[in-house]
């Protein structure tokens, strides 16, 4: 079987970064397996209408390869995508990268301490460290509806866009209004005949401070030396600053709800609207969500808002919850991803045959979300409850690529070849994790996608990011099982 020294799994941000990393520290034995045919992920996948991203760029990049002539404060999906690829490109990672090579299984060998990774076309690798970067938001969900399969019109999932499906002059339902619908509800609604939207919860939409920089930003940025640190740093602690709202201080959410029903009360005249638009939850229990078009565009293009729920699906449309039909040409799911179903459906054995999944079988845990007991040399990027409701994942993925790296240092520097996560190590770190999250607002009685079948809330990082920054920024060997 042919060797390698390391595997990551997925070229979305995580697959590259930690590339990346790997070469900047002289590491050229790797590989990513990327089950696509091209790199970049999640922003390869969402290519609906007014994709864009909820951060700003300048925060929403790697730190060791800054982009100082980002169009928009807030990039659109291609920009970022382009990015991607010139990363991929600046780092010379191409020849690294295998695509279509979607793995099915990785299981942990004890006798030669490597991990042997087979794909679905059957190529297979032995490899030292295994590193998943697979992000949590691949998997599209779709709703298990009575009669789905009758409908006679095109349907498609956000995320598996049909840009062969011409929407003018259609009777469009679209499902669902999380943070994907409300960006490409306003752009189809200019050309659909007419949009139904179906509600089952409203979300919080704030507005988003978004612009063009202008020509002399450009210049700044790129000649004055500081301005673009300042920009990133400045954001950072904007961003970061929202998380006191999540957690301690209440009132920095009192008076962002404020902001938002001033904000929701200018756009919508009608009073009946804005009560069907207005969240039955306290805000920052979900995800809040950036957009100026969406409250403008219900009166700007009639769009219907229906909050009735949805009985079935008919050959012709959607039936609703008190008989009413609604008739579609086509029906568009922004109804979100499996989130907590990570790494599935590749299956992931460590020691004495273990599954991750039955590891697992009550709720996802790491130790700081990157290293699970009897999983030896496997690290996850993005790993449960490293997700964030207030500031750029970016920030969180290069904190676990630094720590990844700190540990292969580690046991290269004292020739260990197994290294295992203790599981009271494991066990403390996520007592701590359970009992931070009580105290947050996403425990606050709404259901999201922060929370697995269970309850458990196995998604979101309970904290300032700049703590697991600080929880990650050096490798402790006492955490572990080492072995030469
Ligand atoms: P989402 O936020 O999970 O929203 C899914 C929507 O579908 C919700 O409104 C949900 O209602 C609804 N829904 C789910 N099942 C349903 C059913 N059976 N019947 C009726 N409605 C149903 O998904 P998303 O909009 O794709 O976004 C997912 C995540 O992707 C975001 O939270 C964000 O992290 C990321 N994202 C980021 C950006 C960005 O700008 N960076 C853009 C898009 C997405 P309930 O609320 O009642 O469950």
């Amino acid at each position: 079987m042919r060797q390698l020294e390391y595997l990551i799994i997925g070229a979305g941000f995580g697959g590259l970064g930690m590339a990346i990393r790997l070469r900047q520290n002289q590491h050229q034995d790797f590989e990513i397996w990327e089950k696509a045919a091209d790199l970049g992920g999640c922003w390869r996948d969402n290519i609906y209408p007014g994709a864009a991203c909820d951060v700003p760029s300048h925060l929403y990049s790697f730190s060791f390869a800054p982009k100082k002539n980002w169009s928009h404060k807030f990039a659109p999906q291609a920009e970022i995508l382009d990015y991607m690829k010139e990363c991929a490109e600046r780092y010379q990672l191409s020849p690294h990268i295998k695509f279509n090579r979607e793995i099915t299984e990785a299981r942990f060998d004890e006798d030669s301490r490597r991990w042997q990774v087979t794909s679905v076309s059957n190529d297979c690798l032995s490899v030292r460290y295994l590193i998943s970067a697979t992000g949590q938001l691949n998997r599209p969900a779709m709703p298990n509806l009575p009669g789905l399969n009758d409908f006679k019109g095109e349907r498609f999932h956000s995320a598996q866009w049909r840009e062969d499906v011409d929407l003018k002059d259609k009777k469009v339902i679209v499902i669902g209004t999380g943070a994907s619908a409300i960006q490409f509800v306003p752009e189809i609604a200019k050309q659909a005949k007419s949009l139904s939207l179906f509600q089952r919860s409203a979300p919080y939409v704030i507005t988003k401070p978004d612009r063009r920089y202008s020509k002399l930003e450009h210049w700044l940025l790129q000649r004055v030396p500081g301005i673009y640190t300042l920009s990133r740093l400045k954001t950072y602690i904007q961003y970061e600053s929202r998380f006191l709202g999540f957690r301690s201080f209440k009132q920095v959410m009192r008076l962002m709800t404020l902001s938002w029903r001033r904000f929701m009360h200018g756009a919508v005249k009608d009073e009946s609207l804005r009560q069907a638009l207005t969240p039955n939850y306290p805000m920052g229990c979900k995800r809040i969500l950036i957009a100026n078009n969406y409250y403008p565009s219900f009166e700007r293009f009639d769009i219907q808002l229906n909050t009735r729920g949805i009985e079935k699906i008919s050959p012709s449309g959607v039936i609703d919850n008190t008989g009413v039909s609604h008739e579609a040409d086509v029906l568009i799911f922004g109804t979100g991803f499996k989130a907590s179903e990570l790494l599935s459906p590749m299956r992931i054995i460590g020691r004495n045959g273990l599954e991750l999944n039955e590891a697992w079988k009550h709720g996802a845990e790491a130790f700081l979300g990157i290293t699970v007991t009897q999983f030896p040399n496997f690290f996850m990027l993005y790993g449960p409850n490293t997700n964030l409701g207030h500031n750029s994942i970016i920030y969180m993925l290069e904190s676990q690529i630094n720590y990844t790296l700190k540990a292969i240092a580690y046991c290269q520097q004292h020739q260990r070849s197994l290294l295992d996560v203790l599981p009271h190590a494991q066990q403390h770190f996520n007592n701590k994790v359970q009992q931070a999250i009580k105290s947050t607002v996403w425990s606050e009685g709404c259901s999201s996608w922060y929370q697995d079948a269970e309850g458990k809330h196995t998604i979101n990082w309970p904290g300032f990011t700049f703590r697991y920054r600080h929880l990650t920024r050096q490798f402790n060997a006492k955490h572990y099982l080492l072995e030469s």
